[in-house]
């Protein structure tokens, strides 16, 4: 029989319970922050100074491209390798990781007889909703062969539910080529 383990839960105390304390640091840092922005010392403040309010960015003219960290998670699209050849061997882990299930499959055979035949799939068809994409990055950690990638696109509008469903073709639009090695077109393995 398997063994069970109860967990005992902290107690709170009274201070906790009313959450007086929890709601005056919550405060502060809204606080903090309000002021950073209101005398221009906030991150990317000097580029905003360039809208002549100094707070307000005037969006689209202004963008916060240049200020995005290098962690920066936005869209997810495909790449493809430096000779164009899609990275992408449908095997299908990201659909299966991805939490709101964002993402759906279909996978293609290479046919016999095409030079990279011993690679067997790449996706017949590929599809990201970006309406339930959650921009956790979760594709291109689980991906074995680098071919997802979260850009730092953010700007991802559509008029319809449709057009918010990212097909192969516009997933690769997005993605670009991203050089390096890829294993499956490794002759020696
Ligand atoms: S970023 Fe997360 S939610 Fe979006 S497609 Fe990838 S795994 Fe799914
Ligand atoms: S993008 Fe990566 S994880 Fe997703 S199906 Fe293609 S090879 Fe597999």
């Amino acid at each position: 029989m398997a063994k069970v383990t109860k967990i005992s839960r902290p107690k709170l105390s009274k201070t906790d319970e009313v959450y007086l304390i929890g709601i005056f640091k919550g405060t502060l840092v809204t606080l903090k922050h309000a002021f950073k922005s209101v005398f221009g010392k906030s991150r990317g403040a000097d580029s905003l100074n360039s809208s002549g309010l100094g707070v307000t960015m005037q969006y689209p003219e202004e963008k916060w491209d240049d200020e995005l960290p290098e962690y920066y998670r936005g869209a997810p699209a495909l790449v493809t390798d430096e000779q164009d050849r899609e990275r992408c061997v449908s095997c299908q882990l990201c659909e299966f990781i991805c939490p709101p299930k964002a993402i759906k499959i279909i996978p293609g055979e290479i046919p016999e007889g095409d030079e990279w035949e011993k690679v067997e799939k790449r996706p017949q068809e590929f599809d990201i909703d970006m309406i339930r994409c959650i921009y956790c990055g979760l594709c291109e950690e689980v991906c074995p062969e680098q071919a997802i990638y979260l850009r730092k696109d953010y700007a991802i509008t559509g008029t319809s539910r449709e057009e918010m469903v990212h097909n192969k073709q516009k997933l690769y639009e997005i993605g670009g080529k991203r050089v390096g090695l890829v294993n499956k077109w490794n002759e020696l393995k």
